[in-house]
């Protein structure tokens, strides 16, 4: 019997927040297997709120998905074939095989993943992009001091929970931003941040501004909106903000919700404190990516860096995932188990 490979692909564009009805399972034949190049088999699927930006056509950094073809996304896969003089069958590795059970690859964009250092999911988390992109963003643009108070939005989330464990590492404060009493509980309590303040709580803005009495020296922002409206008068000056992401305005647009003109408020308050702004992508700065893979299994290691993933089961409900990610339903980096796991943390010797 030929093996088939399942795959979702994009629809149509969303308008506003995103839909079922966007994506399209689909099922195909697995393709022949060309000379130097290598036959993934998905293990794990990430799902990233980038993804809603690659799923419109307006003019971004990276080219928008074509409908009808594969959603894009980066996995952790076996190597179940190979062709290529530099992959074994049975490497496991991180890809940027999309929402699919199997792809083709000719190695370029291949990382090999060690299974012994932690779970191999965490080569879409806490050991990879999600996890750079926090210690990327703090050590080359936040730069907190001893004694500083760094605050974070998205706290339980992949980016923001690093974020925060780093600080910390460093001597810092740090205050993280939460969606509800479980996920602040986790900050507070799990990840050991100094506090964690709800931000559907209707006093967000005062029980914020108690957590930080010394203000805020550097605002790490995934969110925007109503969150940097309450992070705003806390600012010190020469507070640093890197610009990491703005999710709760991915699903704005022509038919999306109203935005406030928040413009006029931010300048104001970054002209007058000499605040430093930088939006960044991770990719700046990867030639660190090597420096930080060392640093962060070291922190796993001896227990200072803890991890949340928030797995869910087959690929045909990485919609549904993905749609619960825009409004703040997962708890933890968001991964899709695809297949089952072939190689798992080996038992420590006794
Ligand atoms: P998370 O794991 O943090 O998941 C997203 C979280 O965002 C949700 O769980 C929710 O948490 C919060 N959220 C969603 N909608 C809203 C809203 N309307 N208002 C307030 N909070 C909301 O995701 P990531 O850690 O993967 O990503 C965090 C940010 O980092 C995103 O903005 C992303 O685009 C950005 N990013 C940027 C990169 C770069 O290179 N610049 C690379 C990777 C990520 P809660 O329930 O707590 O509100």
């Amino acid at each position: 019997m030929t093996e088939s490979i399942r795959r979702i692909v994009l629809a149509s564009r969303p308008s506003g927040a995103p839909t079922p009805s966007n994506f399209r399972l689909e099922e195909a034949t697995m393709p022949d297997l060309p000379d130097g190049q290598v036959l993934l088999e998905t293990i794990y699927l990430s799902l990233d709120p980038y993804m809603r930006g690659r799923m419109s056509d307006a003019k971004s950094y990276a080219d928008p998905i074509p409908i009808g073809e594969v959603m894009v996304g980066a996995t952790v896969s076996r190597i179940k074939q190979s062709r290529h003089r530099d992959w074994r069958q049975g490497d496991i590795v991180v890809a940027y095989s999309g929402w699919q059970t199997h792809a083709i690859s000719d190695g370029s964009d291949l990382r090999r993943i060690d299974p012994a250092v932690a779970p191999i999911s965490t080569g879409l988390g806490v050991l990879g992009m999600t996890g750079f992109t926090a210690y990327a963003g703090l050590r080359n643009i936040g730069r907190p001091k001893p004694g500083e108070t760094v605050v974070v939005a998205a706290a339980s989330g992949a980016v923001g929970s690093v974020v925060g464990q780093i600080a910390r590492i460093q001597g810092a404060r740090a205050v993280g931003i939460a969606g509800g009493a479980d996920k602040c509980s986790f900050v507070r309590n799990e990840l050991g941040f100094d506090a964690a303040i709800d931000h559907h709580d209707p006093d967000f803005a005062r029980l914020l501004a108690e957590a930080c009495p010394d203000g805020t020296d550097v605002y790490f922002e995934n969110v925007g909106g109503a969150v940097w409206d309450a992070v705003r008068p806390l600012l010190n000056n020469f507070a640093r903000i890197p610009l990491c992401g703005m999710i709760s305005h991915y699903n704005d647009g022509a038919a999306g919700k109203s935005t406030v003109d928040r413009l006029p408020a931010s300048m104001k308050v970054i002209q007058q404190r000499s605040i430093t702004v930088r939006g960044f992508m991770n990719v700046e700065f990867i030639d660190q990516q090597p420096a930080f893979l060392e640093q962060a299994a070291g922190w796993i290691a001896d227990g200072r860096l803890k991890y949340r993933e928030d797995i869910v089961d087959g690929l045909e409900n990485a919609p549904s995932a993905f749609i619960g990610l825009l409004e703040g339903k997962n708890f933890g980096k968001l991964i899709v188990k695809v297949s089952g796991e072939q190689y798992s943390r080996p038992m420590p010797a006794s």
